[in-house]
């Protein structure tokens, strides 16, 4: 400001900054990232969790599970016959399948459950604070929603599934204990759930 003999302000000089603007980018900036962290936790074709994400969410509850003395357990579903599906209707049908077996699967569960695409046409669910008895229903249940669902062309398709509960120290990797029960349920005609319970 300069001012005249009296003192009276005769000139102001200043600059006013629009932040309007960064703003406006820098929230945009962060939304973006927000969308781009969704997606990556996210299976692309069926908009369930990813491998990772239910890989990491399952490592999470194993070591609540060290202090709070829960049981654990998850299940292992493949479906059953899959590549005859994709060999005679194509993949992209094999993909509205796979979107649609998802689906049933997540909307089989409670919301502290989580399920995850674990590979191709492998899907891992994961059942906090449930032993393997109530695992094993419910896995029994998504195995049977799955079987009575009308999917397109009226296709049939079922699934069989291998129910574990976490052992603290247990030889075989826990995964590998629900994987080697799926292997039982291929084995003795597909379309079941095995656990170690119903051996
Ligand atoms: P089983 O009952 O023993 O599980 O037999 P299967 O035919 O389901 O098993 P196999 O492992 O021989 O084949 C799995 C098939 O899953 C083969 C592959 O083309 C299909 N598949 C895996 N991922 C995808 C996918 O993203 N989209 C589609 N359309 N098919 C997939
Ligand atoms: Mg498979
Ligand atoms: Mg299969």
């Amino acid at each position: 400001t300069q001012y005249d003999e009296m003192g009276k302000p005769i000139f102001l000089a200043g600059i006013v900054f629009d932040i309007t603007q960064k703003k406006e980018m820098q929230l945009e900036l962060e939304n973006k990232n927000r969308i781009l962290a969704e997606m990556s936790s996210m299976d692309g074709l069926t908009q369930i969790s990813n491998h990772r994400t239910v890989v990491e969410f399952l490592n999470a509850k194993i070591n609540e599970s060290h202090y709070d003395e829960k049981a654990l357990s998850i299940a292992m579903f493949d479906i059953d016959n899959f590549k005859k599906v994709n060999d005679t209707k194509g993949h992209v049908f094999g993909d509205k399948i796979l979107v649609d077996v998802a689906r049933i699967i997540r909307d089989s569960i409670r919301d502290t459950d989580l399920v995850g695409r674990y590979g191709g046409e492998e899907f891992l669910v994961v059942f906090p604070n449930t032993d393997t008895f109530i695992a094993k229903e419910i896995a029994e249940r998504i195995r049977n929603n799955i079987y009575l669902n009308e999917f397109e062309e009226h296709q049939k398709i079922t699934v069989s599934g291998g129910v574990a509960q976490y052992e603290q120290g247990a030889d075989v990797d826990f995964i590998d204990r629900a994987d080697q029960k799926l292997y039982l349920a291929k084995q003795r005609g597909k379309n079941q759930v095995v656990s170690e319970v119903s051996e």
